[in-house]
């Protein structure tokens, strides 16, 4: 009987204890928060930072993952479905991600609604093309209509939380002012970190390098990379034994010490043309959580460029200013 007597305290206490803090803190996770589902973790990472605490945000695509390939799993409609808000690069980065909006059957979401935004809007995309690209998609070629991978650039990056920031006003405009306040410190952020990642950086500009796939358009014309080559015969489409010849003969000619590859490509070919040259080949992350301890979008840029200046001093690639 006392036993009894005491749980059923117990639980009152706690019960009370619980509905304390929930009435204390509204704004806590028991608050009504917007459901943001984005296509890649960068988005991902741009979204938290501006919706703060009045989201919660989701990624379709891993940042470990290859972003062009996404397996569409259904679990993600019913998200979907439930979605007040989703973000995706645009270009023909997420044609895979048509079939997920088609299924979730959430008219609010879908594109020209108010729920849909596509981060590239006003982002002055790179149309580089690599050097013999086909120009027909049929031929498997990618990225024709413009380079997708424009989130490496930081300056790029204040433009596509502008993207979200409109979404996310369109959809909840009574919490125009927190959202405006946030977005005015990310972009304060970007500020005095470009200049931090601009210094360092300076010395190296013009520093030759071959990357895997044609991802680093945006982040070289940043940051002074030299990329003068790809692994990629194509971009999507594997090298021939051919063009990885003419690639070894090349960095040999002209002394080119470092390649880059994303985290998801095959490591044989790359770890074969460095055996051939005496390069190094540096695996960077091309987005948020595509590698352990890259946790946000500033976070990606630290790595990259950390990593980038401790390979050229590994390779002996002196600073050249
Ligand atoms: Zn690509």
């Amino acid at each position: 009987m006392l036993k009894e007597k005491i749980s059923q305290f117990v639980t009152i206490l706690s019960f009370s204890i619980f509905l304390f803090f929930v009435l204390l803190n509204p704004a806590n996770a028991y608050a009504k928060k917007l459901k943001v589902i984005t296509t890649s973790t960068d988005l991902k990472s741009i979204a938290e930072y501006i919706g703060g605490n009045k989201v919660k945000v989701e990624s379709i695509a891993k940042g470990y993952a290859n972003p062009h390939h996404v397996d569409p799993k259904p679990s993600f409609m019913l998200k979907l479905n439930k979605a007040d808000l989703f973000i995706r690069i645009g270009l023909d980065m997420e044609l895979w991600s048509q079939l997920l909006i088609d299924g979730a059957r959430n008219s609010r979401i879908r594109f020209g609604a108010p729920g849909h935004v596509v981060a590239s809007v006003g982002v002055d995309i790179q149309r580089v093309i690599q050097a013999g690209a086909m120009v027909d998609r049929s031929m498997g070629d990618i990225h024709i209509s413009g380079n997708p991978h424009y989130w490496l650039d930081p300056l790029n990056g204040k433009i596509i939380a502008q993207n979200i920031l409109d979404g996310l006003k369109r959809i909840s405009p009574e919490n125009t002012e927190y959202f405006d306040e946030n977005k005015r410190l990310f972009d304060k952020e970007i500020d005095t970190r470009m200049t931090q990642w601009i210094g360092k950086m300076k010395p190296y500009f013009g520093t030759k390098v071959v990357a895997y796939h044609i991802t680093w358009p945006n982040f070289s014309k940043r940051f002074g990379i030299n990329v003068v080559d790809y692994v990629e015969l194509k971009p999507g489409i594997a090298p021939s034994p051919a063009h990885i010849a003419a690639l070894i003969k090349r960095m040999k000619a002209e002394g080119i010490k470092i390649i880059i590859r994303g985290p998801f490509y095959e490591n044989k070919i790359p770890t074969f043309i460095a055996s051939k040259t005496g390069a190094s080949v540096l695996t960077l992350p091309t987005s948020v959580e595509g590698v352990n301890g890259v946790k946000d979008y500033f976070g990606l840029f630290d790595y990259i460029i950390d990593n980038l200046i401790s390979t050229f001093t590994e390779q002996g690639i002196n600073p050249n200013d």
